[in-house]
């Protein structure tokens, strides 16, 4: 059964989240006829439920074509001052709103089969219907592509889980739990579990950083200059971090070392009163083995020392691979150039199969650390759009 979309004209956007709704919001001021798959904001509402966003207030909006859904038109219609940070239930709100003006037609159906013809793409979805598209926008974020170290995969989930795993962390209160990682997610969710009444321990393999953006605050009307609106990565890194186009020209490896620096893991400088001599930090020490034992899970580290804990968990990351896709038909995979498991997209946003774009974390080892924030929802947004309209 097929129905519902043209071949001829119709992109499909496949994720709801910040990047697929700011594409859509874009296309329909283009007219291209959309049709947008996924469950609104459905990464954001899987994460802890009492975070804060780390990205600052410039850095936060989704992207409209003239503005008119920024945060600070949000502002407005609520008649409240901005929150510094940025609790987590007021930006879904915000996003919420953000689709029900920009975006309001949603097919919340999954896209469980991607493949392509000679008429084109086929989508199949989670209901059983088949549709067609001459344009697909792959915006799925990144949360299938969460990272689990070596020695914690063969562990049950009751002794180890990711972070992106728990919305509430109230379960853990009298556990010992060791968090895995330095950068925000591992520290805040520290933060959350002692709050929660747990017995933390954060344990990272480097450093701690805090961003400090002590240039902004003391650099009066210079600040501006230092510090673009997107904020990803420190000052000079920070205005090349974003320029993605210009970034995508860079050779790969200054690219990479470029994002290493830009986005190495840190924590926003709000958490650090909720870290320093709060709980015990852990730093320049691996995790080198984690077994079941009698009453959880026994680690042995890098500095001869081993632990006994309640329950693992990895603030690790996300490394997306588009062999992990799993609507993508292998086929149609095939097809598509990668680098290091990256599509390779041309200035569009486009892999090498023309009309399938990509945006979000797995557009970022062409276009930069910026990807990985909802700050680069804009210009995938704006290129992705233009082309599928035929303006360039
Ligand atoms: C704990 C945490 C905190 C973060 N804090 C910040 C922050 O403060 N600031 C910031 O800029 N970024 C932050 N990020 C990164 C943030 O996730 C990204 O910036 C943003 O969500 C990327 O948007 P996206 O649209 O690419 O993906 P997502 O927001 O993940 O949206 C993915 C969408 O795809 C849909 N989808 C997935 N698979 C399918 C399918 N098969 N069919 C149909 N739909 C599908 C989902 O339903 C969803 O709608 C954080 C990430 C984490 C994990």
């Amino acid at each position: 059964m097929t129905h519902g979309l043209s071949p001829s004209n119709t992109t499909a956007v496949i994720g709801a989240g910040p990047y697929g709704l700011s594409i859509a919001a874009h296309l329909h001021e283009l007219k291209v006829p959309t049709h947008v798959f996924g469950e609104p904001m459905e990464s954001w509402r899987k994460m802890p439920a009492r975070m804060f966003l780390k990205s600052v207030w410039s850095a936060s909006s989704l992207a409209d074509p003239d503005g008119a859904q920024s945060l600070d038109a949000f502002l407005e219609v609520k008649g409240v001052p901005p929150p510094a940070p940025i609790p987590l239930d007021f930006f879904i709100d915000y996003a919420t709103w953000f689709q029900e003006q920009a975006v309001p037609d949603i097919d919340h159906a999954r896209v469980t089969h991607l493949s392509h013809g000679t008429d084109g793409f086929r989508l199949k979805v989670s209901d059983g219907r088949e549709l067609s598209a001459d344009t697909v926008v792959v915006a799925v974020g990144v949360r299938q592509f969460a990272h689990l170290p070596e020695f914690a995969r063969d562990l049950p989930r009751h002794l180890a889980s990711h972070t992106g795993d728990h919305v509430d962390f109230s379960g853990f209160r009298g556990c010992r739990v060791a968090v895995v990682g330095a950068g925000q997610s591992a520290l805040e969710s520290a933060a959350i579990l002692r709050d929660e009444g747990a017995e933390v321990e954060v344990i990272s393999r480097g450093p701690v950083h805090w961003i400090s953006r002590t240039l902004y605050s003391h650099g009066g009307p210079v600040r501006h200059l230092l510090y673009p609106p997107t904020d990803v990565g420190p000052p000079v890194l920070n205005w090349l971090c974003a320029a993605p186009l210009l970034m995508s020209r860079l050779p790969v490896q200054v690219r990479q070392k470029i994002e290493e620096r830009a986005v190495r893991p840190a924590g926003a400088n709000w958490l650090r009163a909720r870290v320093d001599g709060r709980l015990p930090v852990t730093t320049f020490t691996q995790v080198l083995d984690a077994s079941p034992s009698n009453q959880g899970v026994r680690l042995t580290l890098s500095d001869g020392t081993f632990r006994q804990v309640d329950h693992l968990m990895l603030g690790t990351g996300y490394k997306p691979h588009i062999g992990q896709l799993d609507f993508l038909d292998p086929s149609l995979r095939e097809l598509v150039r990668t680098r290091d498991g990256y599509p390779v997209l041309n200035p569009w946003f486009e892999s090498s199969v023309p009309g399938l774009h990509f945006a979000g974390g797995l557009a970022g080892r062409t276009f930069g650390p910026i990807c990985r924030f909802v700050a680069g929802a804009r210009i995938s947004a704006q290129q992705i759009a233009r082309r599928a309209a035929g303006l360039n």
